[in-house]
């Protein structure tokens, strides 16, 4: 089936939306080969950067769901495809979860590069590129648990950290740290799910500079090899497209030996 010529719901910056017209509750997620930073001001096309998200996305949550974590994810029927779950209601939020100071914490965060947080830390940015996706305040956030006016952020707060823990030991079996990471959710069913990609640009990954780095100190910096990250940050960075992409081909070629897990 030639999945682009099906109704679009929705175009975003590196997928598109598509009805499944056999299935109301579902929807097609395709992948782009589009890449974007600092809130889509920059902006390339990386030829064949659609297949390996595709691919990290599809591991990754392939992975979540035989942990039984709430997902939006269905399958992956072929390449550049997936189906998942229609959304109920989209929450317009970054969750954001850190294990290790980096990015835009040491902008304002009394913190140094580095600094390892235990319990991790879980953050709540507001999507809007116009306002920079501004950081709601933990204050604001408690008044709406507490008040029962939105009772998700206390699931949202507990899944983002639960997810963390989960794909930081998966991730540390290839001798690569899990820095930060975000996610989205939406309702679907009335349940607060995991949704959208999880793909090289949703996190931070810095392998380890020895075997068995000793990642029980304040700050971790020196036991893991920054300098190596595999991430998205070297697009951020106005590193070269193509080494780019083989960044993210290595996080690909991890997260397909989560199968064997
Ligand atoms: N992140 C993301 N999308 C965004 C902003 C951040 O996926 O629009 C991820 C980012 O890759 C990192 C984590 O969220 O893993 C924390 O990002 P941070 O707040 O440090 O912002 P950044 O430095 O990426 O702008």
């Amino acid at each position: 089936m030639d999945v682009t010529k099906l109704n679009k719901v929705i175009e975003g910056k590196t997928k598109i939306i598509y009805e499944n017209p056999d299935d109301p509750k579902t929807v097609f997620m395709v992948f782009k080969d589009d890449i974007t930073a600092g809130d889509g001001v920059k902006h390339d096309v990386i030829e064949g950067k659609a297949l390996v998200d595709w691919k990290t996305n599809r591991d990754i949550y392939e992975y979540l769901n035989r942990r039984g974590i709430d997902t939006h994810y269905i399958s992956s029927p072929e390449e550049k495809v997936s189906i998942v779950k229609r959304l109920d209601r989209k929450i317009n939020l970054e969750v954001v979860t850190r294990r290790v100071a980096a990015g835009s914490i040491l902008n304002w965060g009394d913190v140094e590069e580095g600094q390892r947080f235990d319990p991790v830390i879980t953050q709540f940015y507001y999507k809007d590129d116009p306002l920079h996706d501004p950081m709601l305040d933990d204050g604001f956030i408690d008044y709406l648990i507490t008040s029962g006016k939105a009772p998700e952020y206390a699931q949202m707060r507990e899944s983002n950290a639960r997810v963390f823990n989960v794909l930081e030991k998966t991730f540390a079996q290839f001798k690569v740290q899990l820095i930060d990471f975000k996610l989205e959710y939406g309702i679907i069913d009335g349940i607060v799910m995991v949704i959208d990609e999880i793909t090289a640009g949703s996190f931070r990954l810095w392998p380890y500079k020895t075997e068995h780095p000793n990642l029980n100190q304040a700050n971790i910096l020196n036991e893991l090899d920054s300098a190596g990250r595999l991430d998205k940050d070297i697009y951020r960075k106005g590193g070269e497209l193509k080494d780019v992409k083989s960044k993210f081909e290595v996080i690909a070629q991890i997260t397909s030996k989560f199968k064997e897990l």
